[in-house]
């Protein structure tokens, strides 16, 4: 069944390290490999489809191949793909967002999360002249040396990865989400802390809701003790709204970054922010920051379609997504109750993720309490049945305007279906 997909992972092991090029690609004993997809749906190489909620980890808000985004790209595509001067289209896409989110005075374009959260975070130790960096114990902003940490047992900062050196994490204090006290705490004791960065609603960790008035706290006390707050938005830019969730929460803070629903699956990532801060950046500051294919026509033409079809369609699109991920998450709460499965799924806008526990998940420690035998009794189930979710519980379901109803229908039945295996196993 899945033959064509068996011989490309052989063939992929022996040039591509594990076979994937990024490690969440990865699961067992292989992955399917993608020939092409469509709106809702992906094509892998055996000739199967599925139902896709991975959607480039929330990147296709607007579905997979939209017409309108690939028209624009391909007029773009014939009159050059790279110039390394400055362009029209890259002074558009600043004010657009400018015009949209009132913290976002000034952007800086670059390709990816990670060279988007790397840079925020230099620029507030430049800001502060101070070097310590709080984050959140399960939150990611990235694959670099200053967010891939975590705790030891002991609450003492580590690397999460091999090849970083003790003294880079040591950088880096982490806080549980969603416990003001900790973080309070920290706060208090310290004064070489440049800034606070988080995912205002954390989705790798699974999908986390920050509690009522919690993000509101941490903006109240960042500004007191004179620390940039940065709200890593790269899952919840545009997509918890137009404004993302500094719109949705009503709060400003200092610096944004933004990535995956920007361009609707063209690689672009904003750092975004007050004028104090990104002046900072060379040529009119000094801290360094630079990239040869940052603000690259093709990116920010699929930036600026997205983002016209997204304000041109915000008062359908938003309620439409929201309600369809209710709709859904409702249904497999239902079939979970009925097969008495015990689940945990979070929500919001049009994101949600099924935590196996009976207990309430508000953080790390507690999305950990999650059964992954059972999420992965889920995840190969799904598979069958033609629906695909990120591979990993610590991961977030994403939704997409070209979700259909018949989509969520046969969904909310592939989780049924891996709900019924569950409670014969028992
Ligand atoms: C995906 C992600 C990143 C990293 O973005 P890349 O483009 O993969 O480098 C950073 N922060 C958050 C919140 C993310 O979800």
């Amino acid at each position: 069944m899945y033959d064509n997909s068996r011989i490309l992972y052989d063939r992929a092991t022996k040039v591509i390290p594990g076979g994937v090029n990024s490690p969440i690609r990865f699961f067992e004993p292989f992955p399917f490999f993608a020939a092409s997809a469509n709106g809702s749906s992906v094509t892998s190489s055996d000739h199967i489809s599925y139902i896709d909620y991975c959607m480039g980890y929330g990147s296709l808000i607007l579905g997979h191949a939209n017409t309108e985004i690939l028209e624009a790209v391909k007029s773009q595509l014939s009159i050059g793909s790279l110039y390394c001067i400055p362009t029209e289209k890259e002074v558009v896409l600043g004010e657009m967002i400018a015009q949209l989110i009132p913290a976002c005075e000034m952007t800086r374009v670059v390709n990816s999360g990670t060279e988007a959260t790397m840079n925020a975070i230099r620029l507030a130790r430049a800001h502060t002249r101070r070097s310590k960096v709080i984050k959140f114990e399960g939150c990611y902003h990235g694959a670099q040396d200053y967010s891939l940490v975590s705790r030891d047992s002991f609450g003492h900062s580590i690397p999460s990865s091999n090849g970083i050196p003790k003294e880079f994490s040591s950088e880096t204090i982490v806080v549980p989400f969603n416990d003001l006290a900790q973080l309070e705490e920290v706060m208090r004791e310290r004064d070489d802390i440049s800034c606070v960065i988080l995912e205002p609603v954390p989705a790798n960790m699974g999908l986390i809701i920050p509690d009522k008035e919690y993000l509101t706290s941490i903006r109240k006390i960042t500004l007191e003790k004179n620390v940039v707050l940065i709200f890593d938005e790269v899952v919840t830019g545009f997509r918890l709204a137009t404004g993302g969730a500094s719109e949705f929460f009503g709060i400003k803070p200092d610096i944004i970054t933004f990535s995956k629903s920007v361009a609707n699956g063209f690689s672009l990532a904003t750092i975004c922010g007050k004028r104090e801060l990104l002046e900072q950046f060379t040529p009119s500051g000094d801290v360094y920051q630079a990239s040869t294919y940052a603000g690259n026509p093709v990116a920010v033409t699929a930036a600026i379609a997205t983002l016209s079809a997204l304000i041109r369609g915000r008062d359908q699109i938003y309620p439409r997504m929201t309600r369809i991920c209710d709709s859904l998450t409702d249904g497999i709460k239902e079939a979970a109750h009925q097969r008495k499965i015990p689940c945990r799924v979070s929500n919001i806008s049009s994101m949600y993720q099924v935590f196996f526990t009976s207990s309430e998940v508000r953080d790390m420690a507690s999305a950990k309490k999650s059964n992954l035998d059972r999420f992965n009794v889920l995840f190969r189930a799904l598979l069958d049945k033609g629906v695909f979710i990120p591979p990993s519980q610590f991961e977030t379901c994403f939704l997409s305007y070209s979700h259909a109803d018949e989509d969520i229908d046969r969904t909310i039945e592939a989780y049924d279906y891996a709900f019924s295996l569950m409670s014969l196993k028992k």
